[in-house]
């Protein structure tokens, strides 16, 4: 509406003593309420800023020092898309990688199970679990809730004479968590490979029902478990690459 078409606002203002006048030049004067609202909210705003004659420049409030630094853009993004936790992450070299990321998913609740697929506003057809079809699907409830893996870790438990023991109560983090296994130890920890072979096969094992139509069979998976832990002592270890199958399937206390 001002008759110079690329005129700046400061270019109408006059700086006196106690503040600012304006001195518009409209080509007609603002009409109706909206337009009126438009200019009395740009008065308002020169008002309130204090103009000064250097060039304008960028200045990062992430600090006093109002210079950007990408230390402190990337702390600041950190502090908000990374969850905090306190507990330290165990890295057993007789565990593959991808198995191991597996793990440090599953325990900060980071893998695509229902639950997490709806909180991202995906439309899933059921919130039921994949394997029992029963109860709704969360990261618990697959590895320590549901009937069909209750199965599994029976299994296993039976078969190493309840070395396998989970506690239902503690969420999936919590059990790995508590088995300590950050702390240095002179031979594996058979709990952490059990508890990490039990949910690497679960999950390949939920995946294949959903993506290949393959059936889960509770007792396949355990046979898998033992599977994965004897080839990880035998193909990661040196003190235990000559582990007899045979004997070892029978009675893995010997480990
Ligand atoms: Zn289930």
């Amino acid at each position: 509406m001002d008759k110079s078409g690329d005129c700046y606002v400061g270019d109408r203002l006059t700086k006196i003593m106690d503040g600012i006048t304006f001195n518009w030049d409209w080509s007609r004067n603002p009409i109706g309420t909206r337009e009126v609202q438009d200019v009395s909210d740009l008065e308002k705003m020169c008002y309130e800023t204090n103009l000064s004659n250097k060039e304008d420049q960028w200045i990062c409030t992430l600090d006093d020092t109002g210079a950007f630094s990408v230390t402190r853009m990337r702390a600041l993004i950190d502090s908000k898309y990374l969850r905090k936790d306190n507990h330290p992450t165990s890295w057993n070299k007789l565990i593959p990688s991808k198995v191991k990321i597996h793990i440090w998913r599953t325990c900060r609740d980071k893998l695509p199970t229902l639950d997490n697929l709806v909180k991202r506003g995906i439309t899933v057809d059921t919130n039921k679990c994949i394997l029992c079809k029963e109860e709704a699907e969360d990261v618990n409830h697959i590895f320590l809730g549901c009937k069909k893996t209750g199965v599994v870790r029976e299994a296993i438990n039976k078969w190493c004479n309840g070395a396998f023991d989970v506690d239902g109560s503690l969420s999936v983090g919590e059990v790995f968590y508590n088995l300590g296994s950050h702390k240095p130890k002179s031979k594996p920890d058979f709990k952490e490979l059990l508890l990490v072979a039990y949910c690497w096969t679960i999950s390949k094992g939920r995946n294949a029902e959903i993506f290949k139509g393959v059936p889960f069979n509770s007792y396949r998976a355990a046979n898998d478990i033992q599977f994965y832990v004897y080839s990880w002592l035998c193909n990661r270890s040196k003190d235990h690459g000559k582990l007899d199958w045979n004997r070892w399937s029978c009675n893995p206390d010997m480990v």
